[in-house]
């Protein structure tokens, strides 16, 4: 399956990713989590994208999509992938419906999570993510991990993310509102959207956007 994730930042999309792309078999790929990445390793894209992120502005779309495509062209991704952050405006939407149709390949679905705002920034303000893996997701209260400040899965330093602090929040989520929200109708053009409530405990999102994806009926 090839699926995108949308929502605003905090919605749950990076803690979902994770079990959806197990229980499909799919690799979960983040352009957040590539960015990150190449921040700790001090590349040039790193380097660049960090004066963007930490400012809560997009990072340019010529260098996103390069790295996005590079990514979607691994092995493990040639039957299917799950997007999370990417596209995140439309002119990404239609580069990655162009790579698409140039390998004669399309989009399954965009699974779009659903979360009021007061929700959202609480769940910002308590994220911490490992400094080994950004992809490992904790809160301090709604995903505790077992020991505090290290991450249960790798054992790496949890640490908050710098554009998590509510500035720059504030800007993201104007910038989710103004640029990436427009997709949804882009795609609802195309008929590939199923919408759920991200509301309520991790396991049963999980339970209803597999439903949704299954596409039987019991997604909202
Ligand atoms: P996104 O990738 O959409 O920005 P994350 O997956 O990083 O969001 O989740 C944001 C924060 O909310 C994290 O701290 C995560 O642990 C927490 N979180 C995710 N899903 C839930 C949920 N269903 N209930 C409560 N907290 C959640
Ligand atoms: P995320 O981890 O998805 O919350 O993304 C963190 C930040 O990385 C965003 O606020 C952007 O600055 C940048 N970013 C991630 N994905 C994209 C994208 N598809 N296009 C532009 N910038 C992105």
């Amino acid at each position: 399956m090839r699926i995108v994730l949308v929502g605003p930042p905090g919605a749950g999309k990076g803690t979902q990713a994770a079990f959806l792309a197990k229980n499909l078999s799919i690799p979960h790929i983040s352009t957040g989590d590539l960015f990150r990445a190449n921040i700790s390793k001090q590349t040039d894209l790193g380097k660049l994208a960090k004066s963007y992120m930490d400012a809560g502005n997009l990072v340019p779309d010529e260098v996103t999509i390069a790295m996005a495509k590079d990514r979607m062209e691994q092995s493990d991704a040639v039957n299917g992938f799950l997007l999370d952050g990417f596209p995140r405006n439309v002119s990404q939407a239609e580069a990655l419906d162009e790579m698409l149709k140039a390998e004669s390949m399309k989009l399954d679905a965009v699974l779009d999570l659903e979360v009021p705002e007061d929700e959202v920034v609480k769940r910002i303000a308590g994220r911490r993510i490992c400094r080994n893996d950004s992809a490992h997701v904790f809160h301090v209260t709604y995903q505790a991990p077992k020991a505090a400040g290290v991450c249960d899965t790798c054992g790496g330093e949890l640490y908050q993310r710098d554009d998590d602090s509510e500035e720059t929040v504030r800007k993201r989520l104007e910038v989710y509102h103004t640029q990436t929200e427009p997709i949804i109708d882009y795609y609802k053009a195309q008929g590939l959207v199923v919408t759920i409530s991200a509301l309520g405990k991790v396991e049963d999102v999980t339970g209803k956007a597999m439903a949704a994806l299954k596409g039987d009926g019991e997604g909202e």
